[in-house]
């Protein structure tokens, strides 16, 4: 689960120019405006994430204009990410120590925007056991994460805003999943036709294992299609062989795909030594779609090109325990108000 409000350190604070009330913050790799004063440099606050949902209560009241979420903002040219309040906003008794969880004990919720009935579908059951469902943690939680494996040569994706698209074959049998769950086939549920459209069945089936395919179901009627696709397709970032339990290489996984006739999420290097500053990784992933080079790209997704997992990730808030991330794009993020 990502945490949305944690106890965290102000890590520096530094005057915004042309402005005399506010200042901007470092928390994690997270760049924020706060006013001037409030707080000090090491000073401790509850630091809440954007796609924060905040309770009704009076001390987030300030928030009902923006429907009671935390978005990107832009102040006096500064973007501004996630929210600082002083400690005195956790319940007493609560125990206070650095990177501690509490978006709980503050009835912090995660906004996801509604999902239309055609991709919600029908639940044949829940998602698969035996494929780790599809995530990507972001650059501004992983300072520790990069420190230790900067100069990996990685590949970076272009990453699409649509909804995550997982087909299968295990023992003979397809599946279809959406983020979380497995969908009963229905002409009306856009997975399903997608799945039709391209023949991923009858592809996935020439593999003669059982093998799964993750990618973004992206086009009309989906997440407001922002990259202005006709019809629906989708662009995949994933195979995972389900026998061994382990995921196929970038090599492995551009050749498959290539074989299999499917398309991959637009790569836009192959050639990238990872770094560990996060500034200038959020700054890499300002750019415009690869696919549709008018509309800002939502973000990037940085991978190795051998695939890396272990417990150290898995601590470090990677989804089992495997090296990939996103950095968002802010400009997106603004722009289509999260
Ligand atoms: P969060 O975890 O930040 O709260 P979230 O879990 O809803 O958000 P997203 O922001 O959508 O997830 O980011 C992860 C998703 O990005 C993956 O589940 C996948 O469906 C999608 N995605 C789109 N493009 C790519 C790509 N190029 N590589 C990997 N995943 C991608
Ligand atoms: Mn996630």
């Amino acid at each position: 689960m990502r945490k949305l409000a944690s106890i965290q350190r102000i890590k520096s604070l530094e005057p915004i120019e042309g402005a005399d009330a506010i200042e901007k913050a470092t928390v994690l790799g997270w760049q924020l405006v706060v006013k001037k004063g409030e707080f000090r440099v090491g000073d401790l606050a509850v630091y809440c994430e954007i796609d924060s949902q905040m309770p009704n209560k009076p001390e987030f009241e300030f928030l009902r204009p923006r429907g009671m979420r935390i978005k990107t903002a832009r102040l006096r040219g500064q973007i501004s990410q996630g929210i600082c309040f002083p400690l005195s906003l956790l319940p007493q008794g609560f125990e206070i120590a650095e990177d501690a969880d509490c978006t709980e004990v503050l009835g912090i919720t995660k906004y996801d925007p509604p999902m239309p009935a055609s991709l919600s579908g029908v639940a044949k059951g829940r998602f698969p056991g035996f494929i780790p469902k599809t995530d990507e943690t972001r650059v501004q939680v992983l300072q520790t994460v990069l420190d230790k494996y900067q100069g990996t040569a990685c590949y970076i994706t272009e990453k699409l805003d649509g909804s995550s698209a997982t087909y299968f074959i295990k023992d003979g049998e397809f599946g279809v999943c959406s983020k979380n769950l497995e969908l009963l086939e229905d002409s009306t549920n856009s997975f399903w036709k997608v799945a039709r459209e391209m023949n991923i069945e009858e592809k996935i089936r020439t593999l003669g294992k059982n093998i799964a395919l993750q990618g973004e179901l992206v086009g009309e009627g989906i997440q407001s299609n922002k990259l202005r696709l006709k019809g629906q397709t989708v662009k995949f970032f994933n195979a995972f062989d389900i026998d061994t339990h382990s995921y196929l290489s970038f090599a492995q996984l551009t050749s498959l795909l290539d074989s299999l006739g499917l398309p991959m999420v637009p790569v836009l290097t192959t050639d990238y030594q990872l770094g560990n500053n996060i500034e200038e990784i959020v700054k890499m992933s300002v750019i415009k779609s690869r696919i549709t080079d008018t509309v800002w790209a939502e973000g990037i997704v940085i991978r190795p090109l051998e695939e890396i997992h272990n417990s150290f990730l898995e601590n470090e808030n990677l989804h089992a325990g495997r090296f990939t991330f996103k950095a968002i794009n802010p400009e997106f993020l603004l722009k289509f108000g999260e």
